[in-house]
């Protein structure tokens, strides 16, 4: 038995775009390693600005899309070398909550069929009485009533209470991870902490881990165990959350932690930072660091070769940036 749930190895994905000067391959994610261990339950956060591969990383570990290159490996197993029975099993331990749960609801349905068609399908109880008792315990954990919700259509139902819901159906399936792209980003931001409330509810109480996709600083900070803060496809700095919002070693982390008074759940940090006009910077097979063109610390060796990851602490915290090459260069890329 594997001591982790999920490891993703050297992970590429590369994407096919059409462009006025032909096909080009867009390098979504590059080499991107990060494991999940199986106790305790943790969050790991992934943030980034957009088009950072956030929900590029989300599919892969859904099994929506695969990998160029490199794996993903869920308790020992491989997904890509799975068969039928395992990728069964995978699919029910890996649960998804996305950013619009509207999509995922029929809207000519009540919300109580989103729940009775998850207990037959999974079959996770018979009686009348016993599929009640179970949807009201999973809304119960996510902070719902079944009167308040479950004879209501899904466009009766506030943002928040569709995360919930979403939330509740992911935990009724009892999973092992949820992987959770930008799940509050259309959600008030008044109601935005108690939906990482019930997160944390989860994690802690039922032992459930999450993969939290945002490209808010804020909300990271107030949950998240880990953080890995992605650069154009690549992992520009990781590390304790904590560690990482107030003291960042990257250039481009501090760019962003600047940007935004972190303690402040209402500010949001998008925006903030403008988007690089050189799409072809991740386009291009230079060498070199991604983030050249917009540091403001560069110096010319960053444009001959890729900086590794070096070792800010002896933990986890890890900065992809020659102003720490004194520092050891972390064993993160791993031997296949
Ligand atoms: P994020 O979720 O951080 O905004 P994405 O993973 O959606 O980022 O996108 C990362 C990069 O991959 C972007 O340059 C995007 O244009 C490209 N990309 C994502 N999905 C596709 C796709 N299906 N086809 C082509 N390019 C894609
Ligand atoms: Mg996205």
């Amino acid at each position: 038995m594997s001591e982790m749930l999920l490891e993703i190895r050297n992970a590429t994905k590369t994407y096919k775009q059409r462009g006025t000067k032909g096909d080009q391959d867009v390098i979504a994610l590059q080499n991107f390693n990060l494991s999940i261990p199986k106790s305790p339950a943790s969050i790991i956060t992934i943030a980034g600005e957009s088009g950072s591969g956030k929900t590029t990383l989300a599919q892969l570990v859904l099994g929506f899309t695969h990998l160029t290159s490199g794996q993903i490996i869920f308790d020992g197993q491989d997904i890509s070398s799975a068969d039928a029975a395992q990728m069964k099993d995978y699919r029910r331990q890996v649960q998804a909550v996305f950013q619009d749960p509207f999509g995922v609801y029929n809207p000519f349905y009540r919300v109580e069929h989103v729940f009775s068609s998850i207990i037959n399908n999974f079959k996770l109880a018979t009686s009348k009485d016993a599929k009640r008792a179970l949807i009201e315990q999973a809304l119960n954990i996510v902070g719902l009533r079944g009167e308040d919700v479950l004879r209501k259509y899904p466009h009766q139902l506030s943002g928040g209470q569709r995360q919930r819901i979403m939330m509740a159906r992911a935990y009724m399936i009892n999973p092992k991870l949820i992987v959770a792209d930008e799940p509050v980003s259309m959600v008030d931001a008044s109601l935005r902490a108690s939906i990482l409330d019930v997160m944390i509810r989860l994690k802690e109480e039922i032992g459930i881990s999450f993969l939290y996709i945002t490209h808010d600083l804020s909300t990271a900070y107030q949950i998240g165990d880990q953080i890995y803060i992605l650069y154009q496809g690549t992992i520009a700095e990781k590390g304790n959350t904590i560690h990482v919002i107030d003291e960042p070693k990257h250039p481009y982390v501090q760019l962003l932690v600047d940007s935004v008074p972190v303690p402040d759940p209402n500010i949001k940090w998008e925006g903030e930072i403008v988007l690089p006009p050189e799409e072809e910077m991740r386009t291009s097979v230079h060498a070199g660091c991604r983030f050249y063109p917009r540091c403001p610390k560069r110096m010319d060796r960053c444009l001959v070769s890729q900086p590794p990851l070096y070792k800010i602490d002896e933990i986890d915290h890890q900065a992809s940036c020659f102003l720490y090459d004194q520092n050891e260069v972390a064993t993160t890329a791993q031997k296949v």
